[in-house]
């Protein structure tokens, strides 16, 4: 199986049917599960193994129809192939999302259910929080299936991977001024963060801590409030973010922000944040951020703490051995500077073909 980055051209289609859909994308495996007595319906992706088991976050998420849910799951779980492989770690990309039904109650035997699905993959997905899941849901989980992390610290975890997301694109954020100005201080720099929630309030403090002046948004008024006590900020409207005069854009919240109406707006010199999948369309937007001279920290590149935190508690490695993968996103952000400018490609394609030669040369190393 090929994960060749021309898949790119024709990622943004969107097919009527399903194989049409995968197709593109190159998944491996796609599961559709469905429980009647308990209301779960949702899906499990597995785009590749062949670093290792593949590793992702379960979302749950009010989807306005099961062809978005699809689309959500498939683009994912390819970005956590690109992830894990870019971050050096021995993990595949897979991913869950379960469809909301507000009339569903999220109680014990709806997660253990969830649970018993991923337990029939046999280890080939290992689940994880995401949005709208947590570490507590993780300890349901757990009663039904060892292929699972992000668990609370009290059940052998690793706990919230928040905080240590929030470092690694931080380090992101610091190499990308580092590219432009040749020193990666902060100081005085104003930064637009779009997002501050579990990431986006810890990525604030440590922007604050280094001098830089700090506009926030929000749709999440009690978020908004915490951020806002806590620290010297300015607060803008969600959607006044895009037109703030700042030297850098950091999407926190959500995915495809950064689009055609967007990047028409933007006065930054550098996008970096941890929301995944930030590029609208990634065959179009990083040709447009490069012709913009916009800098670009792809997401799955600076976003990875998470997942290296997860690859801690499948592979038990010490604290410091996890520190230093996540350090090492400040260099390999300043590699893929390099290689983008060499080649003259966007950052985005730059960081994928990176991670898919790791992929391709373990795939030959096997052979
Ligand atoms: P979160 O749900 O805690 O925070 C997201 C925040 O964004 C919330 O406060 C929400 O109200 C806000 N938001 C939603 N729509 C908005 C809008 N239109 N304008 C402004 N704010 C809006 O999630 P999180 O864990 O902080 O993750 C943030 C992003 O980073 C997500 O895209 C997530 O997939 C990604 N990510 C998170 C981790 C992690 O370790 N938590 C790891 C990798 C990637």
């Amino acid at each position: 199986m090929s994960v060749e980055t021309n898949e790119m051209k024709t990622v943004e289609k969107r097919e009527s049917n399903v194989f049409g859909m995968v197709e593109p994308m190159n998944h491996e495996q796609v599961m559709f599960f469905n429980d009647k007595e308990t209301g779960l319906k949702g899906i499990i992706a597995i785009h590749n193994t062949v670093l290792g088991p593949s590793l992702g976050g379960c979302r749950i998420w009010n989807y306005e129809n099961e062809s978005d849910a699809l689309w959500d799951v498939l683009r994912l779980s390819r970005g956590m192939t690109f992830k894990s492989s870019i971050s050096g770690i021995n993990l595949g990309g897979g991913k869950a999302v379960i469809i909301n039904n507000p009339k569903i109650k999220h109680d014990e035997a709806f997660w253990r259910r969830f649970g018993k699905f991923v337990d029939s993959l046999n280890g080939k997905y290992i689940t994880a929080e995401d949005v709208g899941t947590s570490t507590e849901v993780m300890s349901i989980v757990m009663q039904e299936t060892k292929h699972v992390t992000g668990k609370p610290q009290s059940a052998g975890g690793t706990g919230d991977p928040s905080p240590i997301t929030a470092h690694g694109v931080f380090l992101g954020l610091k190499a990308c001024v580092k590219e432009l100005t040749g020193s990666d201080s902060l100081e005085g720099k104003k930064v637009a963060v779009q997002g501050v929630g579990h990431v986006g309030h810890t990525l604030v403090k440590h922007l604050v801590e280094s001098g830089a002046k700090v506009f926030v948004s929000d749709i999440n008024q009690a978020n908004l409030e915490a951020v806002a006590k806590a620290h010297p900020v300015t607060v803008v409207n969600p959607n006044e973010i895009y037109d703030q005069d700042v030297d850098i854009y950091s999407p926190c919240a959500l995915g495809a922000t950064v689009n055609t109406e967007t990047i028409a707006r933007l006065k930054c010199s550098i996008i970096a944040g941890s929301a995944n999948n930030q590029l609208a369309d990634e065959g179009v937007h990083g040709h447009t951020l490069l012709d913009k001279g916009i800098l670009f920290a792809p997401d799955f590149l600076i976003n990875a703490g998470g997942v290296i935190n997860c690859y801690r508690e499948v592979h038990s490695l010490s604290l410091e051995k996890t520190q230093e993968l996540v350090e090492n996103i400040y260099s390999r952000t300043l590699d893929i500077f390099r290689k983008s400018k060499s080649e003259n490609i966007p950052t985005q394609e730059a960081a994928i073909n990176l991670a898919v030669e790791r992929i391709e040369n373990a795939k030959k190393n096997r052979n």
